[in-house]
């Protein structure tokens, strides 16, 4: 019998895998995707409804009232911000923009589960580089791992899972080590909850470093991740590169007055954001005095470097009700959410830390 061939690589592309979620019926805290614990504001449930009567008609493709809003907001020109389908769709684009077949892409590992697979669907040559022991990106090993053949750089800050955002006087040895026909991306989902002085403003760096493009998100300090609203920071030319890769009509109609009104309702958002970075100071905390040795943590979420204890810790917090995700052999990430799954959390974890 013939069959339809797939493509090789997708027999060597590590799954993607979902934060877990409760069963159907069953009162669970759900930690394991780093979402916002907030409900969407009244504001912004407002704005979806209205846009629902408009649905029988294509979004605006380019988002023209939305782009114009966070250029504005980020002070950039609106020429240089590509929205798209969730950051990991712009990711995507922005790769399937510049690398050519068997370019290399330098990502570090373990971060964002996304890298290898959208590297590999890019017909691109992943190069992973081992994060340190203490959860920082190596950024020196990372400039070391650039070649000729290098096209992309991937810099996920704060590192997703692990924690530590990077340090202005590292960012500034890497940039000034990587050859200015690298692109290097700054993958900043988790920016608003960064609170370390140490950690350099990635619109500063951008805009003194024309080979840097910008990742951000409404998934996550915004609470849209269920509408699927991300976007790169570019100069204009890539991004005209990137938008021309891009898939049309990616961000719907609901998506974009969703984060419109949530940029109207930045403010409170925000408020909100303190309350997560507050919960995720108690949260470290209480597990340092139980006696857990964990990294540094500038997003909304807290790694645990369990090793292989790592899916029996989480299957222990499954039964008592909070969803954590695991990777196997590897750590536990928990994403901060409500006071009482903190609370529920803890508890586990003091039964659970290895003496
Ligand atoms: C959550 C996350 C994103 C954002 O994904 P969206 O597609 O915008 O929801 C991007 N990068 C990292 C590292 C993340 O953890």
């Amino acid at each position: 019998m013939t069959r339809v061939p797939l493509r090789h690589a997708l027999a060597d592309l590590p799954p993607y895998v979902p934060g877990g979620r409760a069963p159907v019926g069953a009162a669970a805290f759900k930690l394991s995707s780093n979402e916002n614990p907030y409900p969407p504001l009244p504001s912004v449930v407002a704005a979806i409804a209205d846009a629902a009567v408009d649905v029988n008609r294509y979004p605006d493709m380019y988002a023209t009232e939305l782009t114009a809003a966070v250029a504005d907001s980020l002070g950039v020109d609106p020429a240089g911000v590509v929205m798209g389908n969730g950051s990991v769709a712009v990711l995507a684009h922005v790769l399937a923009a510049v690398v050519e077949a068997g370019d290399e892409v330098v990502y570090p590992w373990r971060s964002f589960e996304a890298y290898p697979i959208a590297v590999s669907l890019a017909h691109a040559a992943g190069v992973p580089v081992p994060v340190a022991a203490d959860g920082r990106l190596d950024l020196a090993a990372m400039a070391a791992a650039v070649t000729p053949r290098t096209r992309v750089v991937l810099v996920c800050t704060p590192n997703n899972p692990t924690g530590p955002a990077v340090h202005a006087d590292e960012l500034a040895a890497f940039l000034a080590a990587v050859p200015g026909d690298v692109l290097v991306v700054l993958d900043e989902a988790y920016v608003e909850f960064v609170r370390d002085p140490d950690v350099p403003d990635g619109l500063a760096v951008f805009a003194e470093h024309p080979n840097v493009v910008l990742l951000r998100t409404f998934s996550k300090a915004y609470g849209l991740a269920g509408l699927r609203v991300g976007y790169a920071v570019a100069r204009p030319r890539l991004a005209t590169g990137i938008r021309a890769a891009s898939t049309p009509f990616g961000v719907s109609h609901l998506a974009q007055l969703a984060a419109l009104a949530s940029l109207r309702a930045r403010d409170e958002l925000l408020a909100r954001v303190d309350r997560v970075v507050a919960e995720r100071a108690r949260l470290l905390g209480a597990l340092r005095r139980q006696g857990w040795t964990l990294p540094d943590s500038q997003a909304n979420f807290v790694w645990l470097p369990l090793g292989d204890q790592a899916t029996a810790f989480a299957e222990r917090c499954s039964r008592a009700g909070v969803i954590v995700r695991p990777f196997a052999g590897d750590g536990v990430r928990v994403s901060v959410g409500e006071p009482e799954a903190t609370d529920l959390f803890l508890e586990v974890a003091a039964e659970s830390h290895p003496r």
